[in-house]
């Protein structure tokens, strides 16, 4: 079965020639990277890290110059996870994500209000949005409902703050991936190996994107909230459970052999996958889903969706820490980096 789709105007939109294909049960050959998009897979030096960023942040810059404003949102939050304040502000988390409990459910995170205020600010400005977050909107409870990505509580911030653009639905994932990415990196030696549930063990997130990684083929999914990575079967839906191959396909564009989109019949969702040696750094799993947007035409034209809510809906608490505030202002006084 095959199909043309013709996704608009932009140049990695072009038509393309997709074919669908049942699922198989595994994959095994190894596909080397070709993409002009780089597809980053090892951990190196900061600055290796800061220039792959950059070299994936201005290809896709170049080729989408309607998303700049996103990407300069994404930089800054890459340039923001540098700082010790988030790492700081982990909360101790001592169950194990046995019981399909995301870690981040019930968390309650003890931050200074300062450098909470300083990010969030610095986000809303750069989103055009600098009066909003400087009237009614409070930086914390923003804070909070962006960490446990509860749609609900972003909607009510935005209505109460005037917000009729839409800007905290872009902004909230964004200022949360600080604090996210800092559990993340905090919390994974806690991750049972035998995780089987579809959304992210660390955050509650539906995967961003799916892996097929390695020379072995093996399927990884991916959070693009906290970069969360864990293991799943071939042939299982993440969203639904689906097992089914009847149920199962993957949608191929033709010249993408690499990069496919896994849907699912029974509840119409998809998945984006892409086939690396090496897994994609936590860091920029947010912009390999935007650098695979042909993708999501491809999906959406066939009537298939990403899930409207969370995996896991969770429950944060963000409490203004006055001790962790008076420890900053004493690190600053003996000239620390906060
Ligand atoms: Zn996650
Ligand atoms: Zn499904």
């Amino acid at each position: 079965m095959s199909a043309i789709i013709r996704p608009g105007r932009s140049s990695s939109t072009r038509a393309l020639t997709c074919t669908v294909e049942r699922r198989p049960t595994a994959r095994g050959s190894a596909v080397t990277p070709t993409s002009a998009a780089p597809t980053l897979c090892e951990r190196g030096s900061s600055m290796a890290r800061e220039k792959r960023d950059e070299a994936l942040l201005s290809a896709l810059g170049a080729e989408h110059a309607e998303w700049r404003p996103l990407l300069a949102l994404v930089d800054a939050a890459l340039h923001e996870m540098e700082r010790a304040v988030w790492a700081e502000s982990v909360p101790a988390r001592e169950h194990s994500t046995a019981a399909g409990e995301p870690l981040l459910s019930g968390a309650t995170i003890r931050i200074a209000p300062r450098p909470v205020h300083r990010w969030a600010h610095r986000a809303m400005t750069i989103a055009g949005a600098g009066a909003l977050a400087g009237g009614k909107l409070d930086p914390m409870a923003l804070f909070e409902a962006a960490v446990a990505g509860d749609p609900d509580l972003l909607d009510g911030l935005a209505r109460a703050a005037g917000d009729d653009r839409g800007v905290l639905k872009v902004v909230g994932p964004i200022v949360a991936m600080p604090m996210l990415h800092a559990c993340r990196q905090a919390w994974t030696p806690l991750v049972s190996a035998a995780w089987a549930e579809g959304y992210c063990p660390i955050c509650g997130g539906w995967p961003t994107l799916a892996e097929a990684r390695g020379l072995d083929g093996q399927r990884r999914l991916r959070c693009g909230r906290c970069g969360g990575d864990w293991r799943t079967e071939w042939l299982r839906c993440p969203f639904c459970g689906e097992r089914d191959h009847e149920h199962l396909g993957s949608l191929m564009p033709e010249g993408s052999a690499r990069r496919t989109v896994d849907v699912c019949e029974r509840c119409r969702h998809y998945v984006k996958s892409v086939a690396t040696l090496a897994p994609i750094r936590p860091e920029d799993v947010v912009l390999q889903d935007l650098a695979m947007l042909v993708l999501d035409v491809v999906a959406l034209e066939r009537g298939y969706r990403r899930p409207a809510a969370k995996g896991r809906p969770v429950e944060v608490i963000a409490t203004p820490s006055r001790l962790r505030a008076l420890l900053r202002l004493r690190r600053w006084a003996t000239g620390t980096k906060p």
